[in-house]
Order: structure tokens, then C-alpha cells, then sequence
């Protein structure tokens, strides 16, 4: 029989609540922990392991809890427990004294330990349908109601971060179960316990709320899981999709297509990736055994850490609040289940790290027992956050762990494409991620190939399995036959043998066959950047993201301060031209010196120019650095997310300013960047007031296709017919030159025809410049004049890559 276990912090209590029991349920197998003797409140772990091995006989116990730290309590006897009976133990969020009757009436009749959980959280309902038809819900009712989650994947990090973030703001204590699985209850304020509900599409969640506005805070959650979460609309519910099975090109394996398993995510960084696959390492960085120096020095150490790690995620995000799958790693910073764990730990004699690894283990522990695969690898997130908090605690520097071969994970967060190591990784294959994402952006500007959208069943493909992928057209296998393995190992020695063809020619300039000049330029967003863009050849930097100068840190950088780094680009690149962007940051992403009010729809918001309209002081300071670098060595000045015209006047009004503050320097061209619809349509207004024009394809993209750039579910494409013709309305009608630098530059599909729709400037990550280059040179622009025409009229971006598939573009040099 399935036993069961009172944790109270009354001993007196929990002998009644049990006499209550008994009375319903003869022959009910209770223990109790309770109280520190007969009279002193207080929970003991110990005792409640104790209670835990008397009342198990092998069927299993749960057991039911009072308040605060008789939870804690229980949840920390559950680690000191053998692993066998933790495994049939189970922590029941139900009201003590209900729940217990409940639990007791259950396990009497015989009932296994789920059903038992399940009956005892029920425990409630039936004096919530008695009291519930009286209007009292405001006056402290309890309300209740059942979602069905509608999302391929489940309530997996983005959804699930959509919920916690709605429920801290409703902050109505609510709570919700997976119904289905008949999980336990959690706070929907947490993320890791959100997340352990193992919610797939199809499962029912309860949700509830009691107090004041409970029905009106689980109204709105309902809501939000009517929108899916705000994550996938109908039409593109096609999970199946994902990673199904491509026809493959005849040339990819001499013509025989079956059963070759090759299979098509999307391509994200170009390349060829070929080795055996690997997870990320869970392994955290070692905790020295360490004694405790007193709960607010221990405290302050976690505080400390965990602030610097926000710092480190903000550094490499770089204000671009792209990355949702990001959100999840800053919710668990800041996740009060993690953080009151750990606390309890401190205060119970541990020292900061060995409190924090064994409260994100225990957290990272229960996704491991999750049957979904992509839910199993959130597990991987919670690590990935714990193990940079240790470092930052315990002071140690470097890098995660990084494999030797293919990375296959579900998503790829900045944090961690920013410390793969491009030696070793051969390739990343990632069953979810968005081709627009900076986790991709950062593995093209390190060379990684890569490619997103695989579809979860490759998490599932076992360690050490050779993979092979083409980060250009997004194909992969997984284990493949040996035909298909010799046809990606072909296309890598044909690519690499193009790759220093290109290489030996990067220096030089990148000329069309039938004679147009095409400026290859670089984005940078370092210092490190220029030097690397120098090396592959750049003729200039067509994009220096300047946030990286302004995010990690309490004050702006002051003018000498950018001054300096700007030259230090400027020098870098052996004095070739730098397209400085003003500061691009947004609503959600606001400068700590700069506060900004909450924004509904951050992309919609206060970004870009606007922002710096809004700060004028900040947008002051950096146009006067910019001016006096100008008078040095060949700047142009860039504005970013460009809207209407006024917009400009203004930035130019307050430039005019910098330049008299500066002196006046010949060489500085002024431009803007063409992101927003709106200034695409409009290019001709602004003519009078810049020199050139420069697309950024990424947020035009979004903004043209209403669609999130970094949601993997969305996947927009900057081939879009839409966007296409908007590039071309701004070539025919802008009068100045036009460049692009979004992502879509260095792809060497879209260079021919951006080349053909008037672009006379690619601006992509370093590494690219000298492919692109390539690109250029085997572009016939009388051949791909009539494609980009036909282009424009295609039905959508696939059509538009069917139609530029090599041989029909380049003139076969
Ligand atoms: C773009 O939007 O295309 C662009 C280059 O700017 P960012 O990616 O920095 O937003
Ligand atoms: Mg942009």
C-alpha cells in the first residue's frame, strides 16, 4: 500500500490532521515528521527521512506538507534518500488537511502513488463547487480552469517563458499541473518548475489562483494559452515539416535518392560540418569543499555572481532582443525557486557554490526524468545558466566545454556560440533555432557551419553517430550510408578547394563577370572583429554594431572613451573606410543609464534612432566622438531603424552640431539603415539628407513579414518575394548607393541577384568576405537581371531558392 507522510511544523497538528484521516480511512499507513518536539515548531530533514523509510513498502509514499520550509525540508530529505525509494516518492503540493483525508481514502483503497497524488490535490474541489457559486472570488475564492497546450513542441522554453513572465506580472500566486500526466502543482512563476511539468501538445494544465483577481489572472492565462502562447500561429503548425526527409539533389549522391536519410533543416551558417555528434557537457566546473563564512557573506556571493552573468549575457547579446530561447536563461537568474533554494541551503551551513550546484542539480535533475526529448534537454539550459554562475563565483575563467565534431543540441544561446570553439566544432545541428538568431549570427561570424529548424527527433540520435551537414542548403544526416557521407565529404573539398581560391584572392577587388564593382565589406561588433576583417580581405567595415561599446556597464562611455576605440577599429583595418551605426538598442534591452519605461511589443518600440532621439545627451556624445574620429581617417555615420524623415533631419540637426563642436572633417558620409517598411516605400524622401542607404535585411525581414526574427517557429526569409521588391524599390528610387548588411549579404544564393537588383555593397561577417567575394566575381549580371525580375513575382522565398540554384546564376567561371 502506498503510504504516506505528514511534514508539519506542529506536532499537535499533524497528530489531528492524521486523527481526521484515520477516522475516514481505517487502515491508511501514516508517519508523520513534525515539530521539534511535542511543543517546538520546526521541520528536521532527518526526521522526515525517517518517516520516509518507515512508511514505504515498496509501493511508494507521498507525502503531504504544511507551509514555507516544511516544503524545503521535504525537498532536501528527498536528496538525502537512496536513489530507489527517491524515485517512488512523491512531494504533493495539496492543502495539508484535505489532502490528506483525500490521500488517505485513496491509498486505503489501494491506489498507486499517482493516483494518490492526484486525489489529495483534488482534495479541494469539492468544497470549491459548494462555496464556488457564490460571487466571493474577489473576497479570497479560489479559481480554477483547464488549457490544452496547442504548441508542436509542447510547453517548451519559449511558451513556458511566455507563461512565467505572465504570471509574475499578474502576480496572483498562480499555480498549474500537467492533468494528463498528473503531475504535481508548481508555482507558474518558475520557470524551472514550469518546466518539469513535461507539458507536450495535447496535455491538459490546470491552472489556478486564489485571493483577490484569481479569476480574472487565470482568465488571462487562459488567454495567453489560447494564442499558444504567444509562440506558433495555425498555419505554420506543421510540426511534421521539421526535419521530414528531403528529395536530394541528384548531384548530392550520383543520382540515387532512396534511402539515403538525408534530411533538410534550414541553413544558418555556411559550411560544410562533418563528424561524430556531441551533446554539451553537463559537467560543472569544480566546487572546492569550502566552508561557509556566514549566510550574508554566502549570500552576497550569489547575488554578486549572478549579476555578473546577466552582465555577461547582456555583453554578448549586444542589445539586439532577438533571442527568445534567451529569455529563458535570464528568467532562471532570476528564478525565485532556484534562488530560494539556494538561500535555504546558506542558511543551513553551505557555502555560496556547493548551495548553488546542488540547487540548479536537483532543479536540472528532475528534466531528466521527462519523457519529451526537447523538455529532457532543457536540463542542458539549466546547467549552461548554473555553470556560469560558478565560474563567476568562483572566479574562474575559460569557456564551457566544448566537443570535438558536430554540436547537436536543441538551440544555440550567444552565450554558448560565443565559446565553441571553432577548431573543434566541426558543425552545429540544432533541432529548433532561427537562422536570424545571434546564437547563428555569432557561429557564422566564428566559420562555424551550421544548421537550425532539424526537428526535435535529433536530439534523440546517439552520441558519438557521425553526422554530416550543409550549413548552405540546410541539409544533414544523421549516420548516413557511406554514399552520402563521400558526397558531404566532396562538397567540403570542393568548397574548401573554392575557399582558398578565395582566400588567395581576398585582397582583391570583387568584380562581376561583365565588369561591375562590388564593395565586400565587414560587420563587426569588436575590436577583434576588424583585425579578423582585415585578414579575409574586407574592403571596409560596411557595420560596426557600436552597442558592444555601451552595454556592459552603469555609465555611457564618454567621447575620449569612444574616440579611442573607434580608432583602434579604424587602425585595425589598416585605415579603410568604417560605417560607424549609431547606437542600436531597444525598449526591452534598455541601458541601465538610460532607463526606459516597460514596452508592450519591444520591437514596435522605442529602438534604434528612436531611442537615441530620446537620450539625447547619450546620442550627443557619441555623434561628437564619431565627428572628431572623422577627422582622422574615412568614417561614414549610419542611423539605425530609420522611420520617417523628421527622424533624420533631427539626428542630422544634432550631427551639425557634433561636426561644429568637432571641426569639419571632408571624408564623413552620413546614410541610414533601411529596416522598417516605411523608409523602404519613402527611400526617395530621403535623399536630400544622406549619402548612401544600407538595407538591414534582418529587422526589414521581421518588419516586412511580421515576423519575429529570432522565432525558430516563423523562420521569415529575406528571399520573400516582399522583401525582394522592397530592396528593389529602394535601388530604382533612394538616388544614392545601396548596400546590405542583414545577414542575407553572405548568402551566396542571394548575392547574384541582390548584385542584379542594383546592391553595390555586401556587408557580412568577417569570415564570409572572401566567399562572397567569389560570389561576386561568378555573378554574370545579364544572367541575373531577368532572374531577380522574375524573382520579385515568385510566390515565396522557397520558389525564389529553387529558382537561384547555382548554375542558373553565375556564368560558370
Ligand atoms: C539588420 O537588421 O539587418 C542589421 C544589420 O542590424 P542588426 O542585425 O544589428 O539589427
Ligand atoms: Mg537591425
Amino acid at each position: 500500500m502506498v503510504g504516506l507522510v505528514v511534514v508539519s511544523h506542529s506536532r499537535a497538528l499533524a497528530r489531528a490532521a492524521v486523527t481526521l484521516a484515520a477516522e475516514m480511512a481505517a487502515g491508511a499507513r501514516i508517519e508523520i515528521a513534525a515539530g521539534l518536539d511535542d511543543t517546538t515548531l520546526g521541520t528536521d530533514a532527518t526526521a522526515i527521512v525517517d518517516a520516509l523509510v518507515a512508511a514505504d513498502d515498496g509501493d511508494g509514499v507521498v507525502v503531504l506538507m504544511d507551509l514555507g520550509s516544511a516544503v524545503l525540508s521535504a525537498e532536501l530529505a528527498l536528496e538525502l534518500v537512496d536513489e530507489d525509494l527517491r524515485s517512488r516518492v512523491v512531494l504533493c503540493p495539496a492543502p495539508l488537511v484535505e489532502g490528506l483525508v483525500a490521500a488517505a481514502v485513496t491509498a486505503a483503497g489501494g491506489a498507486g502513488r499517482d493516483e494518490v497524488a492526484r486525489e489529495a490535490s483534488d482534495g479541494l474541489l469539492g468544497k470549491v463547487a459548494q462555496l464556488g457559486t457564490a460571487p466571493a472570488e474577489d473576497a479570497g475564492g479560489e479559481a480554477m480552469a483547464t488549457v490544452t497546450v496547442g504548441n508542436p513542441h509542447g510547453l517548451h522554453a519559449r511558451p513556458a517563458a511566455r507563461l512565467v513572465t505572465e504570471a509574475r506580472r499578474l502576480n496572483a500566486g498562480l499555480e498549474v499541473r500537467n492533468r494528463t500526466t498528473g503531475s504535481a502543482w508548481v508555482p507558474a512563476t518558475s520557470l524551472s518548475r514550469v518546466a518539469t511539468l513535461g507539458a507536450l501538445r495535447g496535455h491538459e494544465i490546470d491552472v489556478r489562483a486564489s485571493g483577490p483577481g484569481a479569476r480574472a489572472a487565470v482568465d488571462e492565462i487562459v488567454a495567453v494559452a489560447a494564442r499558444r502562447f504567444d509562440e506558433t500561429p495555425p498555419e505554420l503548425d506543421k510540426i511534421g515539416e521539421w526535419g521530414g526527409p528531403v528529395p536530394v539533389d541528384l548531384d548530392l549522391i550520383g543520382g540515387n535518392t532512396t534511402g539515403t536519410g538525408v534530411r533538410r533543416g534550414q541553413g544558418a551558417s555556411a559550411g560544410i560540418g562533418i563528424g561524430p555528434a556531441w551533446r554539451r557537457s553537463s559537467t560543472p566546473p569544480e566546487v572546492p569543499d569550502e566552508p561557509s563564512q556566514g549566510t550574508d557573506v554566502e549570500w552576497r556571493r550569489v547575488e554578486d555572481a549572478v549579476a555578473a552573468v546577466r552582465l555577461e549575457i547582456d555583453k554578448i547579446w549586444e542589445g539586439n532582443p532577438e533571442a527568445s530561447i534567451f529569455d529563458a536563461h535570464l528568467l532562471l537568474l532570476d528564478d525565485a525557486e532556484l534562488l530560494g533554494e539556494v538561500r535555504q541551503r546558506i542558511e543551513g551551513g553551505q557555502a555560496a557554490p556547493q548551495a548553488f550546484r546542488g540547487a540548479a542539480g536537483r532543479i536540472a535533475a528532475e528534466f531528466d526524468t521527462l519523457d519529451d526529448p526537447y523538455l529532457r534537454g532543457r536540463g542542458d539550459d539549466v546547467h549552461a545558466v548554473a555553470d556560469q554562475v560558478l565560474r563567476a563565483m568562483l572566479g574562474i575563467s575559460g569557456t564551457a566545454a566544448s566537443g570535438d565534431g558536430v554540436l547537436v543540441a536543441p538551440d544555440l544561446t550567444p552565450a554558448e556560440a560565443a565559446t565553441l570553439d571553432p577548431v573543434r566544432v566541426t558543425g552545429v545541428l540544432l533541432a529548433f533555432g532561427s537562422p536570424t538568431s545571434h546564437g547563428a549570427i555569432l557561429a557564422r561570424t566564428r566559420g562555424i557551419p551550421m544548421v537550425v529548424g532539424a526537428g526535435p527527433a535529433v536530439l534523440s540520435g546517439p552520441p558519438g553517430a557521425v553526422v554530416v551537414l550543409d550549413g548552405s542548403t540546410g541539409e544533414f544526416a544523421i549516420s548516413p550510408p557511406e554514399p552520402v557521407a563521400a558526397a558531404f565529404r566532396d562538397r567540403a573539398a570542393e568548397r574548401s578547394a573554392r575557399a582558398g581560391r578565395a582566400a588567395a584572392r581576398a585582397g582583391e577587388p570583387a568584380v562581376t563577370a561583365d565588369g561591375v564593382t562590388v564593395h565586400v565589406a565587414a560587420n563587426l561588433g569588436s575590436v577583434a572583429d576588424a583585425r579578423a576583417a582585415a585578414a579575409n580581405g574586407a574592403d571596409l567595415a560596411g557595420l560596426v554594431r557600436t552597442e558592444f561599446l555601451f552595454l556592459d556597464r552603469d555609465a555611457a562611455p564618454s567621447v575620449d572613451e569612444q574616440v579611442a576605440v573607434y580608432r583602434q577599429i579604424a587602425e585595425a583595418l589598416g585605415g579603410r573606410r568604417i560605417t560607424l551605426r549609431t547606437l542600436d538598442v531597444g525598449g526591452d534591452k534598455p541601458l541601465r543609464y538610460a532607463p526606459a519605461p516597460h514596452e508592450q511589443n519591444p520591437f514596435l518600440g522605442v529602438r534604434g534612432i528612436r531611442h537615441s532621439l530620446a537620450h539625447p545627451a547619450v546620442f550627443a556624445d557619441q555623434l561628437l566622438a564619431i565627428a572628431r574620429v572623422a577627422r582622422e581617417t574615412p568614417v561614414s555615420i549610419m542611423f539605425p531603424m530609420v522611420s520617417t524623415v523628421g527622424e533624420v533631419v533631427t539626428a542630422r540637426r544634432m550631427l551639425d552640431d557634433a561636426i561644429g563642436r568637432a571641426g569639419r572633417s571632408d571624408g564623413l558620409r552620413v546614410g541610414i539603415m533601411i529596416e522598417v517598411p516605411a523608409a523602404a516605400l519613402r527611400s526617395a524622401a530621403f535623399t536630400p539628407y544622406v549619402d548612401f542607404v544600407s538595407v538591414g535585411t534582418n529587422d526589414l525581414t521581421q518588419y516586412t513579414l511580421a515576423a519575429e526574427r529570432g522565432n525558430a517557429a516563423l523562420s521569415a526569409d529575406g528571399l520573400d518575394p516582399a522583401v525582394l521588391r522592397l530592396i528593389r524599390l529602394v535601388c530604382e528610387q533612394s538616388g544614392v548607393p545601396v548596400a546590405v548588411c542583414g545577414e542575407l549579404a553572405a548568402d551566396e544564393a542571394a548575392v547574384p541577384l541582390l548584385t542584379a537588383l542594383g546592391v553595390r555593397e555586401l556587408s557580412v561577417a568577417p569570415p564570409a568576405v572572401p566567399l562572397v567575394k567569389e560570389s561576386v566575381r561568378g555573378t554574370r549580371l545579364e544572367q541575373a537581371g531577368p532572374l531577380a525580375e522574375r524573382a520579385c513575382g515568385l510566390a515565396d522565398a522557397n520558389a525564389v531558392r529553387a529558382l537561384l540554384k547555382p548554375g542558373n546564376v553565375h556564368s560558370g567561371r
